[in-house]
């Protein structure tokens, strides 16, 4: 389903470059709740939005269901990340509009027509648990809530994976719990494809089936979490 070969990001400031990723080769299935861990500036944001190309890697190739995204079109490339839907650490909420808006934002970028964007909406207020708050505005929620509807946006337009990149981090335990919870529901329910970085072993530990440890830029061992967790 995703599979990343030979992948380098190099960044360059003032023409010193900083190797950010390498000889990243990694395959996720389809379906599967894939976790990477690692340090603070291991490189796991690098690597996560290197996905869906909100990072351009310098080398190698992103194949999603067989399509290399690094050699699309601006046009090709804009219509292959509706399949993939991501969260962020701090939300992303446009803070002047509703909840409701919130979620159709992507519908409303895709064009879809109002019947289908309100049906679509409600559909997802009411798989994350906010079909009252569809009218408040992002301040009026807890963090929890907030992300919430950062999930229900991300799904708006039915994508095949989920990227969420340290999407439990500002939250509280108990908080954190939920969210997961929710994410192993949605992952159960529609199979999405999910991909998670994070600092954390817990949550690794909690819902991911596969986990990849970065270090340096690189991968250091990958495979199902109890294996790389229990070895000696
Ligand atoms: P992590 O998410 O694991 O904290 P990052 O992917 O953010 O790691 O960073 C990996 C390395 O790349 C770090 O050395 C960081 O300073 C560097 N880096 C990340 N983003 C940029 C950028 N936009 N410009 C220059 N260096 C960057
Ligand atoms: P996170 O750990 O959530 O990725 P960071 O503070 O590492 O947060 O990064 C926030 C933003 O700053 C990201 O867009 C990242 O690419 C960029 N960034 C990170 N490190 C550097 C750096 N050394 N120079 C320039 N930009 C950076």
């Amino acid at each position: 389903m995703i599979k990343l070969q030979n992948l380098r990001k190099d960044y360059y400031m003032k023409k010193r470059a900083v190797t950010a990723l390498k000889r990243i080769d990694l395959t996720i299935a389809k379906g599967e709740i894939f976790g990477i861990i690692g340090h603070s500036g291991a490189g796991k944001s690098t690597l996560i939005r290197c996905i869906n190309l909100l990072e351009r890697p310098t080398e190698g190739t992103v194949e999603i269901d067989g399509v290399d995204l690094t050699r699309l079109g601006a046009r090709d490339l804009q219509k292959a990340r509706q399949s993939i839907g991501m969260i962020f650490q701090h939300f992303n909420l446009l803070a002047s509009t509703t909840i409701y808006e919130n979620v159709a934002f992507p519908l409303r970028l895709a064009k879809k027509p109002q019947a289908e964007i309100d049906r679509k909406v409600n559909e997802l207020l009411s798989l994350v648990g906010l079909t009252e708050h569809a009218k408040k505005y992002p301040a009026q929620l807890s963090g929890g809530q907030k992300q919430r509807v950062g999930i229900a946006r991300a799904l708006a337009n039915d994508p095949k994976v989920l990227l969420c990149d340290e999407a439990t981090s500002a939250l509280d335990p108990m908080t954190t719990h939920s969210i997961l919870r929710l994410l192993a529901d949605i992952n159960k329910k529609i199979g999405i494809t999910i991909v998670l970085i994070t600092h954390e072993m817990g949550v690794i530990q909690e819902i991911c089936d596969r986990v990849a440890v970065i270090d340096g830029g690189e991968i250091v061992e990958d495979g199902p979490v109890a294996e790389v967790f229990l070895r000696p």
